[in-house]
């Protein structure tokens, strides 16, 4: 896909296993748009709440799909999530958001819509997008894949610290059980379970800094952006 417009960079992963930070500042340094869509599916999630919405309502659901916009804005140097205009960057990590999220994300007519919203926004490519399914489902040929890995405690140390800034307070052991939970789900599911895609290259975050992440993703993209086309 690579030629003379961006690469597509998909990165995916398991919760906490640090996607979005880096898709983000990787995106930044190369002037690329990032696209959180675990934030779409969560924001969906949001809507479906605040109004009441039953996964088996499917009029209620498709209505809600078909009228929904999700975007996402870079202020102060973070990314803001903003859902039908509204900023909903903090409300979207709420405990109750990342429960529903699960069954949400298992539905195949908001997969469907989602993939769809990803593929619109990524096809110009100079993109980075980060999820569950970039690499195997939204673009299996992306240029360049990433699956990022971390042990749980350490997943589950830094969520509990990103929860905590917002005020959120849980133990570690409630943090690194959801967690475990979400991450079975996710991997288990029927419709696009978390996988590494086959060309994917692996990064265990475990041990290292948020720089060094970016710095791997980075050189990656480099060499292949120096890579003359052969076509
Ligand atoms: O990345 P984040 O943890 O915010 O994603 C929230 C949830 O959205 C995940 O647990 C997963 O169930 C779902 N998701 C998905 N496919 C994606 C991104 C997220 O199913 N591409």
């Amino acid at each position: 896909m690579a030629g003379t417009r961006g690469l597509v960079i998909a990165v995916d992963g398991p919760a906490s296993s640090g996607k979005s930070t880096t898709a983000r500042l990787v995106a930044q340094r190369l002037g690329y748009m990032h696209v959180d869509t675990g934030a779409m599916y969560r924001a969906v999630a949001l809507k479906m709440l605040r109004d009441g919405i039953e996964l088996t309502d499917n009029d209620r659901v498709m209505k809600l799909l078909r009228s929904t916009e999700v975007s996402q804005i870079e202020k102060d140097s973070q990314a803001r999530i903003l859902l039908d205009g509204e900023d909903v960057t903090d409300e979207i990590r709420s405990p109750e958001v990342s429960l529903w999220v699960g069954p949400v994300s298992e539905d195949y007519r908001v997969r469907e819509h989602l993939v769809e919203w990803q593929r619109r926004l990524g096809r110009q490519g100079g993109v980075v997008l980060d999820g569950r399914d970039i690499g195997t489902v939204v673009f299996p040929d992306a240029d360049l894949k990433i699956f990022m890995k971390a042990d749980v405690r350490t997943r589950a140390k830094r969520r509990r610290k990103e929860m905590m800034g917002r005020g959120i307070v849980q133990t570690l052991e409630e943090v690194e059980s959801a967690i475990e939970t979400r991450d079975t789900r996710d991997s288990s599911r029927e419709h696009s379970p978390l996988r590494k895609a086959d060309d994917a290259i692996e990064l265990d975050t475990t041990h290292l800094t948020i720089g060094d992440q970016v710095q791997r993703v980075l050189e990656l993209a480099k060499k292949i952006l120096a890579t003359p086309l052969t076509e």
